[in-house]
Order: structure tokens, then sequence, then C-alpha cells
């Protein structure tokens, strides 16, 4: 990936953005397990942070996939996980479909008010019963005239006990399995919309996750994105952006764990010599940093096909796959450096590896990731 000027200009704006307006508070937002995400939005709405990819006409910038990646890279340098994932599932996981297949009557609605950063979205797809198989969902859209009533339970939300509206994957017919779903946007102050549950987590605390309900929640048809019965097609396709996202903050907080970790290492003297001092753990390192550029560079190679119109479903899981692995594996490694300081809240790597176990579950867990990879390399025999 060749970075211009110009993407060097929105780094640095971006970078100043994030540790003047975010990380001097996320250590009270961590504590809070929430965070003012309207607040936050609505900021960096104002410098144009929310829709470098998305059309001129619906408030964007108009470039290309690029930015995003830019955008991410910067986010993984918040110091912990929950924030940029609230951030990115606003821009590049419950958008892209709405910006890429909405009718311009619902971008103009939802999209253009979220780019501005006057409105927060979410991604409702999960549900108690359907999580990797999402074919299993059972939330409902019956069709009544001009609109659909929903009926269901969608849960693990993030942004769920705040959003102003979700992007939620429904079935439209009374069909089994892949076929017959719709993605609908949901304002979330139509009656019969409740936010049933906010769950206390293990990791990502500044990140709200929610279970939300839906008893009989009435929208108008208009607010289906594509056509009917092409939700699961369009999930899968906005899939891809948010699991190449999620690569690309994982390694960005990588890189800034072995950062922190080696400052650490090289003040902490063990039989007399600084801990840096020792082969084992220059080595150890070295092999970290290696595999962290490893997946920067794979993570490049995918947005370069996204941006030359290619599909990019096959390098995107198994960046996500790798992802996944490497952000345990840092985290678990820059951990044991510290000793027993690690362990201890006030040192910043033991947020980092309670973050870090989310990534190979959430968007897809690791065997999803490996069952499309065995699929697109032919190793899955025919009909099963
Ligand atoms: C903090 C957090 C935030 C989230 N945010 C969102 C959100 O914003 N929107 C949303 O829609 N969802 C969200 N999710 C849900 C997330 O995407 C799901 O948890 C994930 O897809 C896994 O689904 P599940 O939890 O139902 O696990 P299950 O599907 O029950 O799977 C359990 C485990 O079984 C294994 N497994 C599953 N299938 C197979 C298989 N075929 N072969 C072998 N092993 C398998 C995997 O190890 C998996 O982790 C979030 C989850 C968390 C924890």
């Amino acid at each position: 990936m060749r970075f211009t000027e110009e993407h060097q200009l929105f780094r640095e704006s971006l970078r100043r953005f994030v540790d003047e307006e975010i990380n001097p508070h996320v250590d009270a937002w961590e504590e809070a397990e929430s965070f003012p995400a309207h607040e936050v939005i609505a900021k960096m709405g104002d410098l144009n942070f929310l829709g470098v990819n998305y059309p001129e006409a619906f408030g964007g910038l108009g470039l290309d996939f690029s930015y995003n990646l830019v955008r991410a890279e910067e986010l993984g340098r918040v110091h912990c996980a929950g924030v940029p994932m609230a951030i990115t599932v606003h821009t590049d996981m419950c958008t892209p479909a709405l910006a890429e297949h909405g009718s311009d009557e619902l971008r103009q609605s939802f999209l253009e008010p979220s780019i501005r950063g006057r409105m927060l979205g979410a991604i409702a797809v999960t549900e108690p019963d359907a999580g990797s198989d999402v074919a299993n969902l059972r939330t409902r859209a019956e069709s009544d005239g001009d609109g659909y009533v929903i009926s269901g339970t969608k849960t693990f939300i993030t942004n769920g006990t705040q959003a102003d509206w979700v992007c939620a994957l429904v079935r439209t017919s009374t069909g089994t399995g892949y076929d017959g779903m719709s993605l609908v946007i949901v304002p979330t102050d139509a009656p019969g919309f409740s936010v049933s549950k906010k769950f206390k987590k293990m990791g990502n605390h500044s990140s709200d996750t929610a279970e939300l309900s839906f008893d009989r929640v009435r929208v108008p048809k208009w607010h289906r994105i594509g056509p009917e019965g092409r939700g699961f097609q369009l999930q899968m396709q906005q899939f891809q952006k948010e699991r190449l996202i999620g690569a690309v903050v994982a390694y960005a907080a990588a890189e800034r764990m072995v950062g922190l970790t080696a400052r650490y290492l090289k003040q902490r003297h063990t039989f007399g010599k600084p801990l840096i001092a020792r082969q084992w753990i220059q080595f150890k390192m070295a092999e970290l940093a290696t595999e962290i550029e490893m997946l920067r560079q794979m993570c490049h190679h995918c947005a370069e096909k996204l941006v030359a119109g290619e599909d990019m479903t096959r390098e995107a899981s198994m960046a996500k796959l790798k992802a996944g692995h490497l952000a345990r594996t840092v985290a678990d490694v820059c951990l044991q450096f510290h000793g027993g300081y690690g362990y201890m809240e006030e040192y910043p790597i033991a947020r980092y590896y309670r973050d870090a176990r989310l990534l190979p579950i959430g968007a897809g867990a690791d065997e999803v990731m490996l069952g499309i990879i065995a699929k697109l390399e032919g190793l899955v025999p025919e009909g099963r």
C-alpha cells in the first residue's frame, strides 16, 4: 500500500484526536463500563472522520477504503479495545451495506446523520440461538401492508444501549436456512423496541454490549436495504469489511503492546542486567514484531484488493484468523515479560490481555474463518 501526503495528513489529524480526545479519558470510561459514544462521534463527524469512503452526496468524503485502513490503524492506538470497537462498528460494520445498497431516502435518513456524527448505529445479527450459525436466526419481520412487524431477540450487540438505529438481519419469509433474510434499519425509538439487558464483560469494558428485544416493532418497508430476501448475501459482504477492520485494529494494538513492553524491558533489571539484554527476550520480541508486520502487509493487500474492486473474502478471512491468534499471543508474551506487574491493573498490559480474548470469537469465530478458508481452498468434499 502506497500512502500519499493526503493519507499522512489524515493520519496525523486522527492521531491528534486519539491523543487529545480519547486516550486521556480511557481509564475513566473503562471504569464506568461505558463511554459517551454520541459525544465522541459528534466530534469525529465535525472533523470529517466518519464517512471517509462514503458518497459526498450523503456527507462523506468520497475517498477510497485505504483511508478506512488508516483510520483503523490510528484507532488501534487507543489505550483499550472497547472504544475502537464501538467506533468501527459505526464506521465499518453497520454502515457499508446501507451506503452501497440503501435507497437514497434511507441513506438520507440514516447514513447522512451517522456520517455527521449525529446518530449512532449498531449491527444486529447474533441471536441467543444463532451466532456462528447465522442461517439459524429466527427474528421475523412479518409483511403488513407497507411495513414489517418485527419480533425476536438479538444479543451481544455492540453500541446496543446507545445506538439510534440498528441494522438488523431478520427473516422476511417463512423459509429456513440462508434464504429469505433481509437487512432492515430499525430506529431504536420505535415502539416495541427495548434494551432487555446490558452485559458485564471480561474485557472491552468501555464498549456497551446489549441484548435487544423486538416486540412487534413496526418499520416501513423502505427501511429495507436492497432487495427483499438478499439480506444474508449483503451481510456476508458487509462482514468482509468488519473482519478486515477488526484485524487492522488488532495489529495496531499489538504494535503498541510490543512498544510499551520493550520500554519496560529496558528499565527492568534482573540478575544485574536489564531484561532486554537477554537474547531469549530479544528474539521473542523480534518474532512478535515479524508476525505483526506480516499481518499488516496482509491487511494492506486486502485493502488494495478492495480498492481495486476485487473479492478479498479469502484473504480477509485469513487476516481475521491470524489477527485473532496474534492478538492473544502478543498479549500473553508481553504480560509474561512484565512479570507480576503485568498482572496488576495499573499496568496497561493487563487490559490488553483481557481485551485480546474477544477477536478469536467476535465477527466470526476462528472456526468459522477456518470453515470459509477450507471451502475456498477446495478442502471440503462436495455436498458437505
Ligand atoms: C463483546 C462482543 C461484542 C459483539 N458484538 C456484536 C455485534 O455488534 N453484533 C452482532 O451481531 N454480534 C456481536 N457479537 C456476537 C459475536 O459475533 C458472536 O459471539 C460470534 O459470532 C460467535 O457466536 P456465538 O457466541 O453464538 O457462539 P457459537 O456459535 O455458539 O459458537 C461457540 C463456539 O463454538 C465453536 N464453533 C462454532 N461453530 C463451529 C463449527 N462449525 N465448527 C467448529 N467449531 C465451531 C467456536 O469456537 C465458537 O466460539 C459480539 C460478541 C461479543 C462477545
